[in-house]
């Protein structure tokens, strides 16, 4: 019994290696010639560690990444509207959050991937029910494959969902986000910190990922598809965030501008189902969020868990019904919170009822929500 995944990113890789570990049979396929992830940092929650110390990579990505130990939501001068540090979480888990450069992530994940079963520039073109139960599946260069199953990990824009559910949409924030990564010494005491700043109508985030090297990220309300004049985005970002704390300057100002990605912010209308027949769909490719609540990738790395020990557990039967039976509800929370949250950052009224809210929600509270968010089921 074969399985066929389809994208080599967060979660395309992560249920690559769970696959490896639980003895299903696979093999990955991805469009680019070579792996490179943006210049951008990922914060990745404790769902995701939890995952990651099944594998047996949590102790290379702490060690390649930066503990947040407090996560503050403030004003654009940094004082707190909500300050959650994380020795709860700590107590609980083992680990708070680790940020981390996306570059080291995915570099860590594919060395673990055994190099026969990873085949590199094959886009996905289309995929054909030859006959009862398998699937040709034919890329960009005309070459095909034969499979019994197919994983859609294909991200936010999936080739494999368009074709399975034609009807299925994403849909635009009305936010984008520049990201960059700055050759900046973070002082000890922002060093483990998670910050994000909320100024009028606009948003600024920050971690250090590494020795000497901090990501933020920047999003403001903006028409889809705009572009930037790559020799002005560092004057115009500096100018929009002049009134934020004196740090987001720096960090800009450290930020190389070849450094400085954009995209805009959009999630997927949460779809009915995540499978037909022998094709599902995982990570964004079946239900984008928006990054509000640092969540997508931590989801995508959740569905790897789910699905591969589900297969070794309950056999290839009905498996992806039982698998969207166990995530979904989590998940379509998550992509309605987050877009929520998203929104109420942004507000251009009542924003002293938001900030007056967000300080009074109770901490333990807030601890409750997170360690609940970072729950896992035992599955193995
Ligand atoms: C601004 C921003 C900040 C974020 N911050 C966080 C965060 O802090 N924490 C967090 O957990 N999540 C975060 N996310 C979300 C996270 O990045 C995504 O949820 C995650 O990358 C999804 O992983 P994926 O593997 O499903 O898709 P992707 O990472 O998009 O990977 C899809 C892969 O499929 C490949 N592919 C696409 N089409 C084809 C094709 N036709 N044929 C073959 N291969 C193909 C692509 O090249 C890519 O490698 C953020 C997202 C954004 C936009």
């Amino acid at each position: 019994m074969g399985y066929t995944i389809v994208g080599a990113g967060i979660g395309g890789l992560t249920t690559a290696l769970a696959f490896e570990k639980c003895g299903i049979e696979y093999q990955i396929f991805e469009k680019a010639p070579k792996l490179n992830e943006v210049g951008a940092g990922i914060w990745l929650a404790p769902n995701a560690l939890q995952v990651f110390e099944w594998l047996g990579i949590l102790e290379d990505v702490v060690a390649k990444g930066n503990s947040i130990d407090r996560v503050t939501v403030g004003r654009s001068d940094l004082s707190p509207l909500s300050d959650s540090f994380q020795d709860d979480v700590k107590d609980k888990f083992g680990y708070s959050t680790i940020a981390i450069h996306r570059a080291e992530l995915q570099k860590l994940l594919l060395e673990q991937v055994p190099k026969e079963k990873i085949h590199l520039g094959k886009s996905f073109k289309e995929f054909k029910e030859v006959e009862e139960g398998r699937i040709l599946v034919t890329f960009s260069d005309d070459s095909k494959v034969e499979t019994d199953f197919l994983i859609g990990a294909d991200g936010i824009n999936s080739k494999i969902r368009n074709q399975l559910f034609p009807s299925s949409k994403t849909r635009y924030s009305g936010q984008t986000c520049w990201r960059g990564i700055a050759d900046y010494t973070m002082s000890a005491d922002f060093e483990h910190r998670g910050i994000e700043l909320w100024g009028n109508q606009i948003r600024f985030g920050v971690s250090k990922v590494a020795k000497d090297k901090v990501y933020w990220f920047a999003v403001s309300l903006s028409k889809p598809n705009q572009k930037d004049d790559d020799t002005l985005i560092k004057d115009k970002l500096l100018k929009t965030y002049a009134n934020f704390h004196p740090l987001v300057k720096e960090l800009i100002a450290a930020t190389s501008q070849d450094k400085i990605v954009r995209n805009d912010i959009s999630d997927l209308m949460p779809l009915n189902h995540w499978y037909k027949n022998n094709i599902c769909l995982i990570g964004d490719a079946g239900h984008a969020t928006t990054p509000n609540m640092g969540q997508g990738g931590a989801q995508a790395i959740e569905d790897a868990y789910y699905l591969s020990n589900l297969i070794k557990n309950e056999g290839n039967v009905n498996v992806f019904q039982l698998f969207q039976e166990k995530r979904k509800q989590k998940v379509n929370t998550i992509v309605k919170q987050s877009w929520a949250t998203g929104k109420m950052a942004h507000w251009k009224y009542g924003k002293g009822m938001r900030n007056f809210i967000l300080k009074s929600i109770p901490k333990n509270l807030i601890q409750k929500k997170m360690n609940e968010m970072y729950q896992l089921e035992k599955v193995c």
